[in-house]
């Protein structure tokens, strides 16, 4: 008998936490897995007592459905994911709805959606954030595709997903594979967010020489300002945690940085429809030259810094200068994020919903913070906006924080810290903000060796060769 709201695909941490979750709003969930006994377990523990209903084939699971069908997958990302649609297809009518939560690469969800349609199946592709916890209370969800789906799946996704303020972290994100795109670059900020904290915590410590209870302190403090988001406060109870011996657990880890790919695909985007996403770029660098550590202890013996004295500035005053750069680097980085949302959505010719994606991140995911409620601000005054930094709120910001961003960035400089993503986000500004950049220079000197052509400011839009060194 047809009982089941949604069926939900993939027992694993995150399908298990998603069924729970949905059965707690009030709707029947019907669980299926490739492995059919991860099925009977799961009924006969995590979901005992619960609606949730099981099957043990595809078939069986498809009739227990209400009609358009609703099956929501969460198995391994790839093949997996292809396997299970066209295992579903043959049970499948017209109308019926197919949702990868999964973290699949966008472009595969723009083909699966495209294939879907053209049997009159809809597809929704949806970034599902905030991992086990998120899933099992409110994660933030990122919903595109076909949009004749969405009325059919909205009251279940905005139900589970997490609020701010009332608000589901949950809206329709555009076409296609839009909705995993945006997971994408949400991961890539993810990615940027980090390193800026990093390099914050760098200073703090080779520059001003505060201790780690002392930091944890700032981050506490920075944590109730414009700043206020979970990696902050993360970091500040990481700073402050102390191992078995009494001694803080921090220093003893290895600084070599992992990675599984999703701020690279972000960066290796922006390259190819060359946009520039500096900072999430310098991020994933930044993982990469940290996992060169044997290399590095030996050019650590060999390589010379700079020679300089102890800090005797305002330490106060440095720390408040630390934290006003990472809030403007932090801007810039979301600027950024944003001008690859714009042209992505020019290339594929996707109805992107900006203002909606900074709210789907205010909750629920690792990014959460009260300043995506400004970009949502932001958007929600002028739609069309072309970049952050031009909206006034962001642009008076930039101007409040700018001196003491310069002062941090040129003392790190001359101390020798690196920071990638702090001084990449100061360069984009400048650059941003020039009306004229020294590519005039690079017109030229391509011009020369390889009579590319260039424009003259007075002439636009005219190409023309000149003989540079006067040679026949
Ligand atoms: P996972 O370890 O990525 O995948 C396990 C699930 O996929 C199991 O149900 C497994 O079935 C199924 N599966 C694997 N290979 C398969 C194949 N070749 N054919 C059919 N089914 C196959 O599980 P997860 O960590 O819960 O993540 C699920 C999805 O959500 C993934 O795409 C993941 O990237 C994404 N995601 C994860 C997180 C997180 O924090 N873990 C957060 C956001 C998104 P069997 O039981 O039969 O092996």
């Amino acid at each position: 008998m047809a009982q089941a709201d949604i069926a939900l695909i993939g027992l694993a941490v995150m399908g298990q936490n998603l069924v729970l979750n949905m059965n707690d709003h009030g709707f029947v969930v019907c669980a299926y897995n490739r492995t059919v006994s991860k099925v009977d377990q799961f009924l006969a523990n995590e979901a005992k007592g619960t609606k949730v209903i099981g099957a043990h084939s595809l078939e069986e699971m498809v009739s227990k459905l209400k009609k358009p069908r609703r099956i929501m997958m969460l198995v391994k990302a790839g093949q997996a994911v292809d396997d299970f649609i066209n295992n579903l297809v043959p049970y499948l009518e017209p109308g019926d709805i197919i949702i990868d939560g999964g973290n699949s690469e966008y472009r595969d969800s723009t083909r699966r959606c495209r294939e879907l349609k053209a049997k009159n199946i809809l597809f929704v592709g949806s970034g599902v954030s905030g991992g086990e916890d998120g899933a099992r209370y409110g994660p933030s969800l990122m919903p595109g595709g076909d949009k004749q789906a969405w009325p059919h799946i909205k009251d279940i996704f905005q139900s589970i997903a997490a609020k701010v303020e009332n608000e589901p972290c949950c809206d329709w994100v555009g076409e296609e594979g839009a909705g995993h795109f945006v997971k994408m670059v949400h991961n890539g900020i993810e990615y940027g967010d980090m390193q800026l904290i990093c390099e914050a915590y760098h200073l703090m410590k080779d520059i001003l020489g505060i201790d780690q209870d002392e930091m944890a302190k700032a981050f506490e403090e920075w944590n109730k300002t414009e700043l206020d988001s979970f990696l902050i406060e993360i970091t500040a109870d990481i700073l402050k945690f102390k191992d078995t011996d009494g001694k803080h657990l921090l220093e003893k880890i290895q600084d070599t940085a992992g990675q599984k790919g999703t701020g690279k695909w972000t960066a290796i985007s922006a390259l190819d429809f060359g946009v520039p996403v500096t900072l999430i770029g310098e991020a994933v660098f930044a993982r990469c030259l940290s996992s060169l550590k044997t290399e590095r202890i030996e050019a650590s013996k060999q390589l010379k810094g700079p020679k300089v004295n102890t800090f005797c500035g305002d330490k106060k005053a440095f720390l408040e200068d630390i934290r006003k750069a990472l809030y403007a680097s932090k801007i810039i980085s979301y600027a950024q994020g944003f001008i690859l949302f714009r042209q992505a959505a020019k290339e594929f010719g996707w109805n992107l919903n900006y203002g909606g994606i900074a709210m789907m991140w205010r909750g629920g995911c690792i990014i959460r913070s009260v300043f995506l409620g400004k970009i949502k601000e932001a958007f929600d005054r002028n739609p069309e906006l072309q970049n952050l930094l031009l909206d006034n709120f962001f642009k008076s910001e930039m101007e409040r924080c700018q001196e003491s961003w310069r002062r941090v960035v040129s003392t790190g400089v001359q101390y020798g810290i690196p920071m990638p993503c702090f001084t990449t986000a100061l360069s984009f500004y400048d650059g941003y903000r020039h009306e004229m950049l020294p590519a005039n220079l690079i017109q030229a000197q391509r011009d020369y060796f390889g009579a590319h052509t260039y424009e003259r400011l007075s002439n636009p839009g005219n190409f023309i060769h000149t003989n540079w060194t006067g040679h026949g």
